[in-house]
């Protein structure tokens, strides 16, 4: 099993490749991945997928479905880029643009990967004649965080029997453990503004509140679980000293082990906000930008599809990829840390299979809220240097060359393989769909993105 599949993904390697390579040289942000979602779209039509784009609601989701009746598996692609992050593919700090975006966090293999997981499922479950639904989807901003909870909010995986999402990284390894579930807002103030040196009197800073805001934020984290994290960055600040600032904005993100965490933390964040306009005679206006759940991988299908793993041929290096990859993990800020934890050991780049390990992360992703709505897990190959740092120029550049590629295509032999065995056996979705019914029976799935909030659009 799985033989077919692995054949065709490999048959198909170079128009992969090729997606791959323009998505690395044109990287579209959050909300504006208009070329990848019309480059997949035109793929998924040429493999034969019955495709749609806009879907959910969302400008830049394209879906593309196959087959019919169940099992119906979900594939889950990437589309966007990081802001600021553009970098050339080569073993130092180099931007192609300076202040562009990049893909330093590897999400052209990610679109591409999941794309050729379901391109090779699909001509393995033809040939073989297997019943079942191949529902590819091709998400907009996983970056914000917020894309996914979009499309859930909007119904997009209603109806799944359980999905696959796969990840570049420094591992070949399935993620156990909770990651961070999140909420963000940009909190507005609004004042008045005079001169700063003649009528100071007269003016309400905007910009005051939002420093009380801060302080009022730093004094609350005290009180809060160990769980949680706050952090935030200034929208807006005021033109000049000599100008009493009317507006400031200040984007927070609020992130926790729960939902019910993270809600109970952001609602005293939105008093703090209001003690602060209090102070200062301003008003407050919050945007509540979106969220997401914490993740809650599938443990049955972990370790299945770790098993597999580790039955199937892993990619091996050329002698100029290892020295590359050996460069990149000498200027790794985690270098002497891993080096001293044998990590490098084995060579630069990562070719065996991790030990599961219920690891909790203080990072976010959007992987969650199709997590907490079937069964799913996170599949990560190795796409880079051992020792990157996550969302760095390692990564960028790593994604846009043969080391990347390589772990891009063994992990859409790993995943449609996985996806195959889900289809063909039975007893692999009972047992995936007793542990998460178990799971959720008394937590239902309640959307972090109220209806009300609008779908951002393409700024392109
Ligand atoms: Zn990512």
């Amino acid at each position: 099993m799985g033989t077919i599949a692995v054949n065709k993904i490999r048959a198909e390697k170079d128009v992969l490749i090729d997606l791959a390579q323009r998505m690395w040289d044109c990287p579209e942000t959050a909300y504006n991945e208009v070329n990848a979602c019309k480059w997949t779209a035109e793929l998924l039509e040429k493999y034969g997928f019955e495709v749609e784009t806009g879907y959910a609601g969302l400008p830049t989701c394209v879906v593309g479905k196959w087959g019919s009746g169940h099992p119906v598996i979900g594939f889950l692609g990437e589309l966007d880029a990081l802001p600021g992050m553009s970098q050339k593919m080569v073993d130092h700090p180099e931007p192609v643009v300076v202040g562009a975006p990049g893909q330093a966090c590897g999400h052209n293999l990610l679109d591409t990967a999941c794309l050729g997981a379901a391109i090779g499922a699909k001509a393995e479950m033809e040939e073989r004649k297997l019943p079942g639904t191949i529902i590819f989807y091709g998400c907009p901003a996983e970056e914000a965080l917020t894309g996914k909870v979009f499309m859930a909010r909007n119904g997009a995986f209603d109806g799944l029997d359980c999905a696959f999402s796969w990840h570049g990284g420094t591992n070949n390894a399935i993620a156990l453990g909770c990651s961070n579930g999140l909420n963000s807002a940009i909190f507005h103030f609004k004042g008045r503004t005079a001169h700063a040196g003649g009528d100071p009197y007269n003016g309400r800073s905007a910009l005051d509140a939002a420093e009380l805001m801060s302080v009022g934020a730093n004094y609350l984290r005290e009180h809060v679980t160990s769980d949680i994290r706050i952090h935030y960055s200034y929208k807006e600040a005021g033109t000049a000293p000599n100008i009493v600032p009317d507006r400031a904005a200040v984007w927070y993100f609020v992130r926790g082990m729960s939902r019910a965490a993270i809600d109970d933390v952001y609602e005293r964040l939105c008093k703090v906000a209001k003690g602060a306009a209090m102070m200062t005679e301003t008003e407050v206006e919050i945007e509540f930008l979106g969220g997401c759940y914490n993740t809650m991988p599938n443990e049955y299908m972990a370790k299945m599809t770790r098993e597999l793993m580790l039955s199937m041929e892993k990619p091996t290096y050329t002698a100029e990829e290892l020295a590359f990859a050996d460069s990149l993990n000498k200027q790794s800020p985690r270098y002497e840390e891993a080096k001293a934890s044998g990590m490098l050991d084995n060579g630069p780049i990562h070719t065996d299979v991790a030990p599961l390990r219920e690891l909790n992360g203080g990072g976010s992703t959007d992987v969650a809220d199709v997590q907490a709505l079937c069964p799913c897990i996170l599949v990560s190959t190795a796409t880079c240097n051992i020792a990157a740092p996550g969302h760095s120029w390692q990564i960028a550049a790593c994604a846009g060359n043969s080391i990347g590629y390589k772990g891009m295509l063994f992990g859409a032999e790993v995943v449609a393989t996985a996806a195959l065995m889900m289809y063909e056996d039975p007893k692999h979705l009972e047992a995936a769909k007793k542990e998460f019914d178990e799971a959720t029976k008394n937590n239902p799935y309640k959307c972090p993105i109220p209806m009300d909030v609008p779908v951002p659009q393409p700024q392109v």
